[in-house]
């Protein structure tokens, strides 16, 4: 089959043949139909997030049920699916509790010492991103990693709910719980930024803030359920909140995954608020909160695939895109082929698009 390669950062990918084995106990071989290009592609690409090359990247990406291995009794062949990268053991005490995406053993979904690996190029084993591989033709992955939805929804839209969808709806829903009228921030309006704002529409919110620095993405995020924006290219956008809610906001969210960004969530907050980072921010850096804000009961949070069961969540989701509650159409504001993939990655750096969906034939 043929895979997008990543070779290290900053280098381009290449499109190259890999070999990908069959199903064993519980995996289930998997035809991509199509994958979105999410910012963590980016994050890894530029080498901002290690990963050891050659390997494939990936991981919004929805696809189509070719072969199951004997132990797999949910899935069949023909099933239409998402894949999600919060794979789960489903027996530890996180997956017990509710919180899968949490889980403490997901080396479980792996094969074992001494299997042959899942896919090799070159006559070496090579690794997906984050046990994913969107970016190849097909994809061998444990039954946990998948989850099946209705064929009637388009998988080019179906796909942006494994990562970026389900992680900024899911932050307003389930990881700060947005209450009806309430009023909320957003700090960026990439994909995963206006996932959280249709996420806080869809909670009821009163106020739905959105601060970008590209004006094309905050009409964007004025479509999408935004009551106000904020361009930060041209407003202190701490002082831009303050002056629309007189003593800040309930919930804010980081969604670019900055230091500078996380601190100004922070400082946007009325006493008592939330501010849930959802951006990757680079790993060695610490994110600072003044003692005052502590004093007044502001909380700062972490936010992990927006705190989603997905097996529960993205049906529950494409639900609400049936229902004309969340917009996935707009979303997805190009397509391109294995071949595309350095010119999403620029496309997003200059905030030309919301996403650009991968298509395979
Ligand atoms: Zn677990
Ligand atoms: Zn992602």
């Amino acid at each position: 089959m043929r895979a997008a390669i990543f070779n290290g950062p900053g280098q381009p990918q290449s499109v190259d043949q890999v070999d990908i084995d069959r199903p064993r106990g519980r995996e289930v071989l998997v035809k991509s139909v199509a994958c979105g290009v999410c910012h963590s592609d980016l994050h890894f690409a530029d080498g901002v997030w290690p990963m050891m090359p050659p390997a494939i990247l990936g991981h919004e990406t929805a696809g189509i049920v070719e072969e199951v291995g004997g132990d797999v009794t949910e899935f069949k062949p023909g099933d239409h699916v998402i894949a999600c990268l919060a794979l789960f053991c489903g027996s530890c005490e996180k997956c017990l509790s509710g919180n899968p995406h949490l889980c403490f053993n997901t080396g479980a979904t792996n094969r074992k010492a001494g299997e042959p690996p899942r896919m090799t190029y070159r006559g070496k084993p090579i690794q997906g991103i984050l046990s994913l591989a969107g970016f190849a033709e097909k994809q061998l992955l444990h039954e946990n990693a998948v989850v099946k939805i209705p064929e009637d929804i388009p998988l080019d839209r179906a796909a942006l709910v494994g990562c970026g969808v389900t992680t900024g709806v899911g932050a307003a829903l389930n990881t700060a719980r947005v209450l009806p009228g309430s009023t909320v921030a957003i700090f960026g309006c990439g994909g995963i930024g206006l996932a959280a704002v249709q996420g806080a529409r869809i909670a009821g919110a009163l106020q739905i803030i959105a601060v970008d620095m590209f004006e094309s993405k905050l009409a964007m995020a004025r479509r999408l359920g935004a009551t106000d924006t904020v361009d930060a290219s041209a407003n202190d956008p701490v002082q831009a909140i303050m002056n629309l809610t007189g003593r800040g906001v309930d919930y804010s969210f980081e969604c670019i995954g900055l230091k500078k960004v996380a601190e100004q969530a922070i400082a946007s907050l009325k006493p008592g608020g939330t501010a849930t980072v959802i951006g990757m921010i680079p790993i060695t850096e610490k994110v600072e909160m003044d003692a005052m804000s502590l004093l007044s009961e502001r909380k700062l949070q972490g936010c992990f695939m927006g705190s989603s069961r997905f097996r529960l969540d993205a049906p529950r989701f494409l639900q609400y895109y049936r229902q004309g509650r969340l917009n996935l159409d707009d979303m997805v504001t190009r397509k391109g082929t294995l071949g595309d993939i350095d010119e999403a990655f620029r496309a997003m750096k200059a905030g030309e698009v919301v996403r650009t969906v991968i298509m395979f034939d």
